[in-house]
């Protein structure tokens, strides 16, 4: 299938770690290969990652047992992550004192990293940032309190009460995001704290009870006041901040009248193609970044009847943001 081939896949999605679970079975077995050569080590500073710089530009810092050893100290139990470049890689949260000792090895924001790496470590640092904050929160029991311990190489957080033992299992929350569209406009909405002039694209949580297709309809009827009558399924995109899977929509609007219902959005409105590049151009609008799902619907719809592709506009108008 096309979407899933890498040129085509949204970021911090990859076919490229293979997670083979066969190896989270037996603790013995995962601690005898964290021991190995093949073995590497993912830190995870609070909500941020490690990576390299180098003159080749970055990458991700996946560091050898003696090197984490020396610099760091856990704290939270190892994730098997799977094989990635021939090792076998695990995620691990540690000390909030920590720093980097390595010449040219820096923590930082995967979502302003993620435009300078290749796509394979965006997604593995997507992985790893996901399950460090999924294994940070699951510390204790939901149901009785009691800790939990890591089992599974760190994808099961189990309670340690004889009486209840409750699994939890690595959390990933479903959101739709969908392009309007109306004719030859589609509809873009901002939020009062985004920075200056960003628009996007229409997003939020499915709810208990509902369907994604359902979600798509009431969350653009709660945040405009549109109507959608037709709903196509574009593509998703892993969303690791902290747990979020994005699943992206076209959808075609019945009536076009803007109401605010539920106040999330300070403004909506219904933008053509001429009128978009025209306010790029003197700067009232900024698309999300690149690296996201919404850029991909809107460009997905953009490019189908623009002389000029939106990646193109961007680099011509916008400021360099991340
Ligand atoms: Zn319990």
């Amino acid at each position: 299938m096309d979407h899933l081939s890498n040129s085509t896949a949204n970021l911090f999605s990859s076919v490229t770690v293979d997670r083979a679970p066969e190896y989270r079975l037996s603790n013995e077995e995962l601690s005898v290969l964290a021991d190995s050569t093949n073995a590497r080590f993912l830190p995870v500073l609070g909500s941020q990652v490690l990576v390299s710089s180098s003159t080749t530009g970055y990458a991700v810092a996946a560091l050898t047992r003696s090197i984490f050893d020396a610099e760091f100290h856990p704290a939270g139990p190892m994730i098997y992550l799977g094989r990635f470049n021939g090792g076998h890689h695990f995620a691990i949260d540690i000390e909030p004192a920590s720093s980097a000792h390595t010449a040219g090895h820096l923590f930082g924001d995967l979502r302003q990293f993620a435009p300078l790496l290749p796509d394979a470590d965006c997604a593995l640092l997507g992985y790893t940032r996901a399950m460090v904050h999924w294994q940070r929160t699951h510390r204790h029991c939901g149901r009785c309190g009691t800790l939990n311990e890591a089992r599974n190489g760190g994808h099961v957080m189990r309670c340690t009460a004889k009486d209840c033992f409750r699994q939890q299992f690595p959390r990933t929350d479903p959101a739709i995001i969908v392009l309007v569209e109306n004719g030859t406009r589609a509809l873009f909405g901002r939020q009062a704290q985004w920075p200056k002039a960003r628009y996007s694209t229409i997003a939020g949580f499915v709810e208990p009870g509902e369907s994604a297709e359902q979600a798509v309809v009431r969350e653009v009827s709660e945040e405009t006041g549109v109507e959608v009558v037709t709903i196509t399924y574009h593509s998703s995109q892993p969303w690791p901040f902290p747990g979020t899977l994005m699943l992206g929509y076209h959808a075609k609007a019945g009536d076009t009248g803007i109401r605010l219902n539920d106040h999330e959005l300070d403004e909506a409105k219904w933008l053509s193609r001429a009128e978009i590049e025209a306010q790029m151009r003197d700067g009232t609008f900024v698309p999300p970044t690149p690296t996201s799902i919404s850029f991909r619907l809107i460009e997905t719809w953009f490019d189908q009847n623009a002389a000029t592709p939106l990646r193109v506009l961007r680099k011509t108008y916008s400021e360099l943001e991340t």
